[in-house]
This record gives structure tokens, C-alpha cells and sequence, in this order.
């Protein structure tokens, strides 16, 4: 299948998946994960209209970054501390937010900048060690540390949940998200903009849209299996 295709097969089902919520496609915003995926590929899927970009390591996206004009980048792996000044002046939105020490590092060099640096909170809803993200438990306490940082806008939530077949376990995952994302609306601080709520790859994102994401991640459902090099 080519990437065209596969690009019409997942608008469809985003449709299809907005419809049965009886919300709008047009709401749903789809980043193309395009990690460990060419170039060729990419730029087939900006020829299908697609202008947004998901990166998980920061030596990718600067080697793709000036190879591929006129899209946004967004940043949705670990990001280590010392790697924030390489990407600050080059993506939209960064989706995992986890840790105040990075909060800190993201919240100076945006300054250093002049720029306001959307953030997503990355949630570890299944609690596990090989995720980075928040605790669900943990998130109030962590919320109430982010306040005083203006140059970033903490903008919504992000999360993996755990692998799983089990559609009702991953709907279940996705509704205690949808919880703290609502719950976050409540905050007036003054770098807080509740919007966006970014749940759902390949092969559970019609459950994602079902329960409210708006940003949903597709990797191979977009480029098909990714090389790893
Ligand atoms: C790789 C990745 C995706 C895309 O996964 P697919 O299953 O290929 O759609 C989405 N989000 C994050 C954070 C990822 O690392």
C-alpha cells in the first residue's frame, strides 16, 4: 500500500470514528509519526495534505528538519534535559512533558528565545516502568509546581496506555485520561490553555476519538512498518 493510500484508509476511519461520537473529523488534528520513516515517505504524505510531523528523538528531527519545508514538528518521546536547546526553536508542541527538571529547562531556553512553548503533560495512566509520564496520583501535585513558569503554555494531556487486544481495558485507560484532561480545566493559571488531549495511534485510535482525543499520533498506520536502522 502506498502512503496515499494509507493516508485515505485512516481518514476514513477517523470519519467513521468522529461520526459514531457524533463529533467532527475536522476536530480530530492527526500528527504523522513519522520516526524511523524516509523522507520519500514524508514527502508523499505532504503531498497528501499532511503538515504535521511526530518525532520521538531529537537527532531525527534535526536531520529531517531542513529536508523538508513548510510543516510543523512536534516533539512526542523522552526528551532528555541537555537536548532541549536543539529543538526549541523548531517545534510546535512537545507532548511529554514529564518532570519538573524539564519543565525548568524548556521554560529558560524558551525565554532565552522570546517564545511561549506549548506543552503537553504526558500521563503514565498504566503505571508502567517503561514509560515516562505522570502518575495519575501524582498529577495534582505536579500541576500546582507548573504555575509560576510563563514561558510555556501547559496546553492539555498526552498518553500511551499500556499495550493490550483488550479494547474495553484500552477505552478504560482512555477515560480516566479524558477525566484528568477535564479535570485540568478547572486551573486558572495564567499558562494554562486546556485544549488538547492527545490519545490514540494506529491500532487504537477510533477508541481514542471515541472517548475525546483531539490529536490523535499515526505512525504505520500512515507509512507502514518503520525501518529500523
Ligand atoms: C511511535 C509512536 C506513535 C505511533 O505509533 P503507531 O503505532 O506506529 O501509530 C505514537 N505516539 C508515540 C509517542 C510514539 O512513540
Amino acid at each position: 500500500m502506498s502512503v496515499s493510500n494509507n493516508i485515505s484508509r485512516v481518514r476514513e476511519r477517523i470519519e467513521l470514528a468522529a461520526m459514531r461520537a457524533g463529533r467532527q473529523p475536522e476536530d480530530i488534528e492527526l500528527v504523522a509519526v513519522s520516526k524511523m520513516q524516509s523522507l520519500e515517505k514524508m514527502y508523499e504524505a505532504k503531498e497528501c495534505g499532511l503538515r504535521v510531523f511526530g518525532e520521538n528523538k531529537v537527532q531525527e528531527l534535526l536531520d529531517k528538519y531542513d529536508k523538508i519545508q513548510d510543516v510543523k514538528w512536534h516533539f512526542i518521546g523522552h526528551l532528555q534535559t541537555n537536548k532541549v536547546k536543539y529543538i526549541i526553536d523548531k517545534v510546535e508542541m512537545i507532548h511529554s512533558l514529564d518532570r519538573i527538571g524539564l519543565v525548568e529547562e524548556i521554560d529558560k531556553r524558551a525565554k532565552q528565545i522570546n517564545r511561549i512553548m506549548p506543552v503537553l503533560i504526558q500521563i503514565n495512566i498504566g503505571r508502567e516502568e517503561t514509560k515516562s509520564g505522570i502518575y495519575e496520583e501524582d498529577v495534582e501535585n505536579f500541576i500546582s509546581g507548573l504555575e509560576k513558569y510563563q514561558n510555556i503554555l501547559v496546553s492539555g494531556i498526552m498518553t500511551i496506555p499500556p499495550p493490550s487486544d483488550n479494547k474495553s481495558e484500552i477505552r478504560g485507560y482512555f477515560r480516566r485520561v479524558k477525566k484528568i484532561f477535564d479535570d485540568l480545566k478547572q486551573y486558572k493559571y495564567k499558562n494554562f490553555d486546556i485544549k488538547y488531549l492527545s490519545m490514540g495511534m494506529t491500532n487504537d485510535f477510533e477508541i481514542a476519538i471515541e472517548e475525546g482525543a483531539n490529536i490523535i499520533r499515526v505512525g504505520t498506520g500512515i507509512f507502514g512498518q518503520r525501518n529500523y536502522l
